[in-house]
C-alpha cells in the first residue's frame, strides 16, 4: 500500500456542493489507480453555516484543519450574506493563519477549448500567476472617518514585509527553474512608490541569486493588456495580493471560462496544510442544477496531489481533463449542454481505462 493522506473537504456554498463531490470522485479514482490512500472528512462551513450559526466556521476550525495533510475547498458565498462582513474573511483567515503565502494559479489552454483570443493556441497560453496571499492590499487595516458628514473620508493601509516578499520571490524563481526560466514581476511601483517600491527592491535582490532565470518587471496596466495581446510572453508571474486576484480572473477568462481555473493556497514549507480551490466563486445563480463546470475544481485536485508529491496521479488528472475537453460538448459556460456529473464521469472513466 502506498502513502496515506488525510484530506479535509469543505464544499462551501452554491455550486461547491456539486463540483467538490465531482472532484472527490476523481481523487478516489487516481488514488486507486496509483496505489495511495485518501481519507476524507467533510466540513459544512461557509455562508450557509453563517446563516445557521452566526459564524463561517467554528472557533476551533483552524485547529481542526491543522490535523490534515491538505484542504480541498469549494467556494464561499450566498447572496443573502453580506460579503463585506468581517466574518466573511474566513478564507483570508485560513490563508494567513496557516501561512499559505503562495497563491498558485496556472493559466493554460486545454485541447478543444476555444480561447476568446481566437487565434491563440495551446502553446501560446501556458503560464502561472503567483499571488502573494498573506499581506499587501488585503491586510484590512483602515478606517472610515465621519462617514455621514461632508468631511467623510476613508483610508486603507497596504503593507508588505521583507520576509513576505522574499519568500514568495524565492518560490517564483524556483518554480521558473522547473519551467521556461522566466519571472515577470507585475507591479505598480511608479505610483504606489512606498510599498511597491520596496516590493520591487526585494524581488530584484532575490532575482540576483538566480542568474540562470530571466527576470523582468512590468506594470499592471501593461500586464493586463499583454495578457490579451501577447500571453505567450509570460512564464511565471509574481505579484501582490490584489493585483493577483484581479489578474487571475483575467487569466480564467482567456482560458475560455472562469469555471476552468484551479488554484492552490500553498504553505511551501509544509508546516501547515495547504488549501486547493477553484478560482471562481460559489456561482449561486447556477447552483443546484448540475450545470456548473467542474474542471477548475478537478484541476485543483491535481494541483493538490502535485503538492503532496503524487506527480503521476496529478498528471493523470490533467490528461483526463484534456481528454474530456477534446471530446467537445462541455458545460453551458463553454456553450455546451453537458452536465457537471457527465464531465466528471468522462475524466473518471479516462483514469480507469
Ligand atoms: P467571489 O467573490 O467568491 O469570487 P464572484 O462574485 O466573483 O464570487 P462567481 O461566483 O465566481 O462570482 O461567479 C461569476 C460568474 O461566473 C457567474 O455568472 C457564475 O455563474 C459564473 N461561474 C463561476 N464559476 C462557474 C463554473 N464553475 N461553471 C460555470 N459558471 C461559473
Ligand atoms: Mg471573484
Amino acid at each position: 500500500m502506498g502513502k496515506q493522506y488525510k484530506i479535509a473537504v469543505v464544499n462551501g456554498d452554491g455550486i461547491g456542493n456539486e463540483i467538490v463531490p465531482a472532484g472527490v470522485s476523481v481523487l478516489r479514482a487516481v488514488a486507486k489507480k496509483y496505489n495511495f490512500d485518501i481519507t476524507t472528512e467533510d466540513f459544512s462551513w461557509g455562508a450557509g453555516h453563517y446563516v445557521k450559526h452566526g459564524e463561517f466556521m467554528p472557533k476551533d476550525g483552524l485547529e481542526t484543519l491543522k490535523k490534515f495533510d491538505a484542504i480541498y475547498f469549494g467556494a464561499v458565498g450566498l447572496p443573502e450574506v453580506d460579503d463585506t462582513l468581517p466574518a466573511k474573511d474566513y478564507t483570508f483567515k485560513v490563508r494567513t493563519e496557516l501561512e499559505q503565502y503562495v497563491n498558485y494559479r496556472p493559466v493554460k489552454l486545454f485541447s478543444g477549448v476555444q480561447s476568446p483570443l481566437r487565434d491563440k493556441t495551446e502553446e501560446d497560453i501556458d503560464f502561472v500567476i503567483l499571488r502573494e496571499n498573506n499581506e499587501g492590499e488585503f491586510v484590512q487595516n483602515g478606517k472610515i472617518f465621519y462617514p455621514d458628514t461632508p468631511n467623510g473620508c476613508a483610508v486603507d493601509t497596504s503593507m508588505v514585509t521583507r520576509l513576505g516578499v522574499e519568500r514568495i520571490a524565492h518560490y517564483a524563481f524556483k518554480l521558473a527553474r522547473k519551467r521556461r526560466k522566466k519571472v515577470t514581476n507585475v507591479t505598480k511601483s511608479n505610483t504606489l512608490i512606498y510599498t511597491l517600491g520596496f516590493w520591487d527592491k526585494v524581488i530584484a535582490e532575490v532575482a540576483a541569486q538566480y542568474p540562470d532565470v530571466e527576470y523582468g518587471k512590468m506594470y499592471i496596466d501593461n500586464a493586463s493588456a499583454s495578457f490579451v495581446l501577447k500571453p505567450e510572453f509570460f512564464d511565471v508571474i509574481v505579484t501582490t495580493n490584489m493585483m493577483g486576484d484581479i489578474l487571475s480572473d483575467l487569466g480564467g477568462a482567456i482560458m475560455g471560462s472562469l469555471g476552468l481555473g484551479g488554484s492552490g493556497n500553498i504553505n511551501p514549507e509544509g508546516d501547515y496544510p495547504s488549501m486547493f480551490e477553484p478560482i471562481h466563486g460559489s456561482a449561486p445563480d447556477i447552483a443546484g442544477q448540475n450545470i456548473a463546470n467542474p474542471i477548475g475544481q478537478i484541476w485543483s485536485a491535481a494541483i493538490m496531489l502535485e503538492h503532496l508529491g503524487e506527480q503521476e496521479a496529478a498528471d493523470a488528472i490533467v490528461a483526463g481533463i484534456e481528454h474530456a475537453t477534446a471530446q467537445g460538448n462541455l458545460t453551458k459556460d463553454l456553450k455546451g449542454s453537458a452536465s457537471t456529473s457527465e464531465i466528471a464521469e468522462r475524466i473518471v472513466s479516462f483514469i480507469n481505462s
